[in-house]
């Protein structure tokens, strides 16, 4: 898995989602999602550029610039996503399947850290979390099975998050009116484990 083709791969599926995403933030939230996520992304493949770092280093420097770069909550919480797993590789030259799988544990340990959110709270993290799961259960099987293992689970976990009421996060402020439709966070969340699954 190469590292930087990964955060490659999500900002170009982020971009070509944008409009869709900030779609589902304007019914439920304030309708920025997917235009934070694209600038932070595009922000963060140009900070790659022409760098040769290892895969940790590169998850990490992604991450600080989404942190910078990317307005809302989702800036913060994907550059937890993003750091904690950087962090968590080190400065290791190769990423296998279980050193992936303890990346992605930490990074969703990050997120619950930062944001207090559970599984149910209707945010990306019932996306985040099933994939983590679901990852780690089909390592043994090397890290391209265990990359698409986590996308489906991260699908199912999205779209398990329509009938949900928000409880965290501004879709919260709408109490029983954020019922009945996909999370934002959750849906890019999907695109994550999408490009995981791409480049693995
Ligand atoms: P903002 O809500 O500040 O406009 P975005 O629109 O970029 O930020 O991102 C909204 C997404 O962030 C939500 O759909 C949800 O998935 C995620 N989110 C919000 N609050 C939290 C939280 N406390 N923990 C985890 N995820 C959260
Ligand atoms: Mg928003």
């Amino acid at each position: 898995m190469d590292a930087r083709e990964w955060i490659a791969c999500f900002s170009a599926l982020v971009t070509a989602d944008a409009e869709r995403l900030t779609r589902l933030d304007s019914a439920i939230g304030d309708g920025d999602h997917g235009s934070n996520l694209d600038r932070g992304l595009r922000a963060a493949v140009s900070a790659l550029e022409g760098a040769d770092l290892p895969p940790g280093k590169v998850l990490m420097t992604a991450g600080r610039t989404l942190v910078s770069k990317t307005g809302g909550a989702s800036g913060p919480l994907y550059g937890t996503v993003l750091r904690r797993a950087g962090k968590a590789l080190g400065d290791a030259s190769e990423v296998d399947a279980p050193g992936l799988g303890a990346a992605l544990r930490a990074a969703l340990e990050g997120v619950q850290e930062l944001g207090k959110a559970v599984e149910g709270d209707k945010t990306m993290v019932d996306a985040l979390a099933p994939a983590v799961a679901a990852y780690e259960a089909a390592a043994g099987d090397g890290l391209a099975a265990a990359a698409s293992a986590a996308l489906d689970a991260a699908s199912k976990g999205a779209e398990a998050t329509v009938p949900l009421q928000a409880r965290k996060g501004r879709a919260s402020y709408l109490g029983p009116r954020s019922v009945g439709h996909l999370d934002p966070g959750a849906a890019s969340t999907v695109l994550l484990f999408r490009a995981l699954a791409e480049v693995s």
